[in-house]
């Protein structure tokens, strides 16, 4: 069977470096396996989902050098839910409810009190078919819950009732399903909740491996059940830790700043993304990979650890600049030349090989163009000694072809005529040929300038 996977986001906001975190282990999972791998929007909450949401995850899924093999909408596949609704209300497996959440919040205290689990108790089991036409007749719409199979004969003597599996990230699992309420899978308003939609899918897209935050572990429990109510066998499950911030919160849709959207905008290379959000909370050092076929080699999934793993947004810099530093002209020429270079110009591939080292991120080489094909920046000047020094410098440019070789050849000269040694010797001339303190090795940068040029940035 072939491994099939889904990355099931709800669009209801931007998806953050944690999110990714669960679309790049389905991927990278998949293309381990030879796999398929469904983006499935989680969208039947149509209030708070909006398509805009939709578009912004496919693009930076692609972005990230995801391709989903398919894209499917749960607001499209409503027949499919009620169907399956259906059978599990003709079974006697999806009752309803008219509870309104104070009756619920009541009961659940004198539950407490009675020392009781605070779990629902399926009060409404026990309502007559007029008791329901009535609640109905009074504009009572009923909510409806799954009946977990946590008990043997008697629904209202429920048992402990452990569902396990062998998960592909924490090992041996267990759910209790008497600690918890039947879910509610329908709502009042007949909108469904994510729990059986899900299932229903899962089913009839042959997904083989479920695998998502361990937020879901006690889903997980739950879905196992329903999957075999719908006379189906669960697929594997693969619960990976969350990512928090520094500071140990959660990451939300509506914290802004970790967007993809917002990284992708801010300039960071998608690899240095991918690398960040998969390798944090595992046993895999932290390092740039370059590319979707090392981050593939390099990812295992049973080397996530099981507690939530902190990430440092600045490791994204340090990564970023690695992958920078080894970018060739070709990977990068379009956003260069987005971000002003002209990368027509015969120099342009020389320029970028010279800077690339000295950015951390692409579009900060734009900053460095005018320097070298126009004049040099304003952010430092000399006076004094410096500035006499470097005239008299400027004086002795040895004879030859400007090659890399010049730069040594030149400051030979300077030396001896000088006595100067060290910075002293370069940082006159660093900051007279670029008006900068720092900066690409000026052995590249003299035969980007040509002899003229050189001569006339004498200061
Ligand atoms: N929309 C759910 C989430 O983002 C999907 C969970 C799942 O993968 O089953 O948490």
């Amino acid at each position: 069977m072939t491994v099939t996977v889904r990355f099931a986001p709800s669009p209801t906001g931007h998806i953050h470096i944690g999110n990714v975190r669960t679309a790049l282990f389905n991927w990278l999972f998949a293309r381990q396996n030879d796999g398929a791998f469904i983006l499935r929007f989680d969208d039947t909450d149509t209030a708070r989902s909006k398509a805009e949401y939709a578009e912004q995850i496919e693009r930076d899924l692609r972005w990230l050098g995801i391709d989903p093999d398919r894209i499917a909408y749960q607001s499209q596949r409503m027949d499919a839910y009620d169907k399956a609704a259906q059978a599990l209300k003709d079974a006697g497996l999806l009752y309803p409810c008219y509870e309104t959440p104070d009756e619920l919040e009541r009961r659940r205290k004198i539950r407490l009190t009675r020392k009781l689990p605070p779990v629902y108790g399926r009060e409404a089991l026990k309502l007559t078919d007029a008791e329901k036409a009535d609640l109905e007749a009074r504009g009572h719409a009923p909510h409806w819950r799954f009946l977990l199979p946590n008990f043997a004969d008697d629904p209202f003597a429920p048992e402990r009732t452990d569902v396990r599996w062998s998960d592909a990230v924490r090992g041996e699992q267990s759910v209790d399903l008497a600690s918890m309420s039947d879910p509610v899978l329908i709502r009042g308003d007949g909108t469904y909740l994510y729990t059986l939609p899900s299932v229903v899918d899962d089913i009839e897209m042959g997904v083989t491996h479920v695998i998502r935050g361990d937020d879901h572990v006690t889903n997980t429990g739950v879905q196992m059940a329903i999957f075999r109510a719908l006379g189906a066998e669960p697929p594997a499950f693969g619960h990976h830790n969350l990512l928090t911030t520094a500071s140990g919160e959660g990451l939300s849709k509506r914290s802004g700043a970790l967007s993809i959207k917002s990284l992708a905008e801010a300039g960071y290379e998608p690899m240095a993304v991918a690398s960040l959000a998969v390798l944090t909370g595992s046993s895999t050092a932290i390092s740039a990979m370059a590319d979707m076929e090392a981050l593939t080699g390099a990812f295992d999934i049973t080397a996530t650890t099981k507690s939530a793993a902190k990430f440092d947004p600045a490791d994204l810099d340090g990564l970023n600049q690695t992958l920078v530093h080894d970018l060739p002209f070709d990977v990068v020429r379009t956003r260069l030349g987005d971000a002003g270079v002209d990368v027509d110009d015969p120099r342009a591939e020389a320029f970028w090989v010279m800077i690339r080292s000295n950015v951390k991120k692409v579009a900060d080489a734009a900053d460095w163009w005018p320097v070298i094909t126009d004049r040099p920046a304003k952010d430092a000047a000399l006076d004094g000694d410096d500035l006499a020094y470097a005239r008299a410098a400027f004086d002795c440019l040895p004879e030859g072809t400007v090659d890399p070789t010049l730069w040594k050849r030149w400051t030979e000269a300077a030396k001896a005529q000088s006595g100067r040694k060290g910075r002293a010797l370069f940082m006159p001339l660093r900051i007279a040929l670029t008006g900068r303190a720092w900066g690409p090795d000026l052995s590249d940068l003299l035969p980007l300038l040509g002899r003229e040029e050189i001569l006339r940035r004498r200061p």
